[in-house]
């Protein structure tokens, strides 16, 4: 007999944390993880070193430090033109990792069934896996990862609903939903009496003239919406676990108590280095942009140019490759793992197999790879001097 519960059985191992191990072991540039290989500005380090001398070494109030929460909301107005209380409509957590747990663990429960539009973060199915809830899935599929609208009707129609969750600007495939594709979540969720939680962790990295827009602030919305974002991105600070929940009061509280019962609070001295960013000015948000369009435009024309077919993403910073031309010059299968691998072994570049991202039915990934580009220049040289050898082996 198995000393470990049932529900446990279900969830697996990080992929991307497995390959990021293998990439690491066999010395690989890993453009797999999303996690940034440069620091954030100075100024928060400052800010952190500052806190931690001035004697923010304790707890402090489970859902947030008062002066963090206030500032939150004022940045929740000044972007999005709503101000949610912080007394009672914002908590800190460990980063959005953690919230998307409170937030499934506070609102569904044993059989409840929960929509995730994939390809989604790992980390959804694991929540709801934690809450004894059902997932259902609904798969945006490549190349576009559009929203169906008969199809998201039907989930809402058959499946009996509790809660839908998403993800926008979208992880893995850089779209950012537009208004329409939202006020037909939005519609639903009111006719179906649904509750939205809505991933926005990459909210500041939008191009191409798009805009974020949280679904809460849609007619309707606010009551039924637990907004989820954090600074592991904005900033460059994903191992400073700081994200928060905005929902109207009767959804934070429950939030609240499973948030307070399983961290007590987020870490106090980054807590209150984290007033500092979230009160940068705009121009921060338009150097954060334009750092990232520049690394688009680099990356997206280097896989095109080798055979990879990269859509050039309209937000985060992902694209999901399609690798079958490269796949079929070299004699390779259209498997997304083994080609991880594959690409870890024999080029040294680590990328996610996109299989990962899809639960209902991992073959939605085939023949496409993640590629991750929140990385220096001198990286991306690297990278560009590895495909050096991919393109002997296909006489480019
Ligand atoms: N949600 C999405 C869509 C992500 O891509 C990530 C990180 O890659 C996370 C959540 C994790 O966020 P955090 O570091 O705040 O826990």
């Amino acid at each position: 007999m198995s000393f470990v519960a049932n529900r446990i059985g279900n969830i697996h191992e990080s992929v991307i944390r497995g390959l990021t191990v293998y990439a690491n072991s066999k010395g690989a540039i890993n453009l797999g993880q999303g996690s940034p290989d440069f620091g954030p500005p100075e100024e928060l380090v400052e800010a952190a070193v500052e806190a931690l001398r001035s004697g923010f070494n304790q707890y402090v109030p489970t859902w947030g430090l008062p002066e963090l929460r206030e500032a939150i909301s004022k940045k929740t107005e000044r972007f999005y033109g709503f101000l949610p209380n912080p007394d009672t409509e914002v908590t800190v957590t460990c980063g959005v990792t953690e919230a998307v747990i409170s937030a499934l663990l506070a609102v569904v429960g044993t059989g409840d069934n929960v929509l995730v539009l994939e390809p989604a973060h790992e980390n959804y199915y694991a929540g709801i896996i934690f809450a004894g809830a059902n997932a259902v899935w609904l798969p945006l599929k490549p190349p576009n990862f559009e929203l169906n609208a008969s199809e998201l009707r039907k989930a809402f129609v058959e499946q009996d609903l509790k809660a839908v969750i998403f993800n926008t600007p979208h992880n893995p495939s850089g779209r950012v939903f537009s208004r329409e594709e939202l006020q037909l979540i939005a519609d639903l969720c009111q006719e179906f009496d649904v509750i939205a939680i809505s991933d926005e962790i990459y909210e500041h990295m939008v191009f191409d003239g798009l805009k974020h827009i949280p679904i809460a602030t849609l007619d309707g919305m606010a009551d039924r919406t637990i907004t989820i974002t954090g600074l592991s991105k904005t900033y460059s600070v994903t191992g400073w676990r700081i994200g928060y929940a905005i929902a109207q009061p009767e959804l934070t509280t429950a939030l609240r108590k499973v948030h307070d019962f399983t961290t007590i609070c987020a870490p106090s001295p980054l807590q209150k280095a984290a007033v500092t960013a979230i009160n940068f000015k705009q121009s921060y948000y338009d150097w954060l942009e334009h750092h990232y369009l520049a690394r688009r435009e680099r990356i997206i024309p280097m896989l095109n140019s080798l055979g990879f077919k990269a859509p050039s993403p309209s937000g985060a910073y992902y694209t999901m490759a399609d690798f079958s031309q490269i796949a079929d010059a070299l004699g390779l299968s259209y498997n997304d793992s083994d080609f991880s691998y594959w690409m870890i072994k024999h080029l040294g570049i680590g990328t996610i197999p996109a299989g990962s991202f899809y639960k209902s039915d991992p073959n939605l990934g085939l023949a496409h790879v993640r590629f991750a580009f929140p990385k220096k220049d001198e990286t991306l040289d690297r990278v560009e001097e590895r495909f050096e050898k991919l393109k002997k082996m296909l006489n480019i």
